[in-house]
């Protein structure tokens, strides 16, 4: 399997890469994004098959799809190793919660910090230990986060060799439980930064890091954030497992609700679709930061400002710009570089937007690749909490509330709609107070972990201060 750029020219000399030249890399060389050259076709037999799999070894399967470049066995041992009921509670790691007939939700949110971006960021930590012992080198991730990204990312390379963490955050902006789960890791190799600014503050001080190259390639600085191919590839695998529990034949077909920020979550079911799994629609939900059913809607592109950006009730979907967006019009264009790199390279830098309301290919988003989209608003997810208690005796947090809303817009009778659940309500428990005027409920493991010892520095927004503490680690 190689990988291609989706700026790069359909041209025998555009370069291809394989699965480890890419694994520890953030964009291609010419600001694209990495896709396998073609979609690994997964034919009923083969389905049919997987039903019996574990979690892992469904993983191992798909993985072994894009991967030819790491052992079989050492391939199947790290998935193994991943995905295990310790680190994620449960044998069936995503479990499906019936709500109704036809409605269920996809749990993907019971790793170490309670949001879906463990399913990934797990694997990525024994693929980097792996991968960098082979190579006998070392990284250094450092990246900026306002809360699940960053912890997701520590959970995932504590304690791992030839792995440091560089964490910055906004001091004192994340929620107390938030900084709990992250302050609380003690291990050498993590760095938690609390920067006495906001996350742009953040932001701009790796842009200034990761943007001095000499730095960079010296102290081999890195990053873990969504574009990465691994973490997209890694998704795709609970998309299959959803579609496994929720039908009993591969005659039947099923529709996903995705909560949507960047673009990741669901352009990981679009792969699996793209691979044969019988899905159906691809629901997008947005919060207020609706840039992504703006488009599915009427094909206009548009980035918003600092200003348009909206600081919501579901913070974990507030976004400017979807970065993994690319991916999907890259394909929606038959697969057109030269044009993905007009309108990501050329027209978004400029003007900030585009529009292909006009273009044939905007109706196949839905006719072809399944999209539809809707949006969600605070008092949507205050409703949507309080029904789903009523209704169902469960408590949803936020970011799964936007996608439950949406997703009773979207039904369609006989075809089960599955909702994937990216989070926990703990985590956003103030919203779910305003909700249904008490506390969510908290896993015993979780219980007093504000209390818990702290490991982290506060630092001014300085450039160099930043770098200096990152060549004394190194040292
Ligand atoms: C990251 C995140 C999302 C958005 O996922 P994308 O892949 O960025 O679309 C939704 N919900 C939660 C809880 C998240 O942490």
């Amino acid at each position: 399997m190689h990988y291609i750029s989706t700026r790069a020219p359909h041209s025998p000399t555009s370069e291809r890469k394989r699965f480890c030249e890419i694994l520890l890399e953030g964009l291609a060389p010419d600001g694209g994004l990495y896709l396998p050259e073609t979609y690994p076709q997964v034919d009923a037999a083969t389905l049919t098959r997987w039903r019996g799999l574990s979690y892992a070894d469904l993983a191992f399967e798909i993985l072994s799809l894009y991967v030819d470049d790491i052992p079989a066995d050492d391939l199947r041992a790290l998935c193994r190793k991943t995905y295990t009921e310790a680190v994620f509670g449960t044998a069936a790691i995503v479990p499906l919660k019936k709500l109704e007939d036809g409605l269920y939700l996809e749990a993907l949110s019971n790793g170490p910090t309670l949001a879906f971006k463990d399913m990934a960021m797990q694997l990525l930590g024994n693929l980097f230990e792996y991968e960098l012992a082979r190579r006998g080198e070392e990284l250094n991730i450092f990246g900026a986060t306002s809360g699940d990204t960053g912890s997701a990312a520590e959970y995932a390379m504590r304690g791992k060799k030839g792995v440091r963490v560089f964490m910055t955050s906004p001091d004192g902006r994340m929620s107390p439980f938030q900084q709990a789960q992250m302050f609380s890791l003690l291990d050498d190799n993590i760095y938690n930064i609390a920067i006495t600014g906001v996350f742009d503050d953040c932001q701009d001080l790796v842009k200034a890091v990761s943007g001095d190259l000499e730095f960079k390639r010296k102290y081999k600085i890195g990053t873990v954030n969504s574009i990465n191919w691994a973490r997209l590839m890694a998704q795709v695998v609970y998309y299959f497992a959803g579609y496994i529990q929720a039908t009993q034949a591969n005659s039947e077909r099923v529709s996903f609700t995705v909560p949507s920020g960047n673009f990741g979550n669901v352009c990981a079911g679009h792969v699996a679709r793209m691979m044969g799994l019988p899905i159906d629609r691809l629901v997008v939900a947005t919060n207020e930061n609706d840039v992504l059913d703006e488009f599915f809607r009427t094909g206009v592109y548009r980035v918003r400002g600092t200003a348009d950006t909206h600081e919501t009730s579901s913070p974990s979907m507030d976004i400017s710009k979807a970065s993994n967006f690319e991916r999907f019009v890259f394909d929606l264009l038959g697969r057109d570089g030269a044009r993905t790199a007009d309108l990501f390279g050329a027209q978004v830098p400029r003007q900030g937007r585009f529009d292909l309301g006009a273009d044939p290919a905007f109706a196949q988003a839905a006719s072809r690749y399944g999209f539809a989209s809707g949006k969600s608003t605070h008092q949507d997810r205050l409703d949507t909490i309080r029904s789903t208690w009523q209704k169902y005796r469960v408590v949803v947090d936020t970011h799964t509330a936007d996608g439950l809303k949406v997703a009773q817009e979207h039904r369609q009778a006989g075809v089960p709609m599955l909702v994937l659940e990216t989070a926990l309500p703990i985590k956003f428990a103030a919203t779910i107070v305003e909700a249904l005027g008490r506390e969510p409920e908290r896993l015993a493991q979780f219980v007093g972990i504000e209390a818990l010892p702290k490991k982290v520095r506060v630092m001014a927004p300085d450039v160099q201060a930043i770098k200096d503490l990152i060549a004394q680690a190194c040292a």
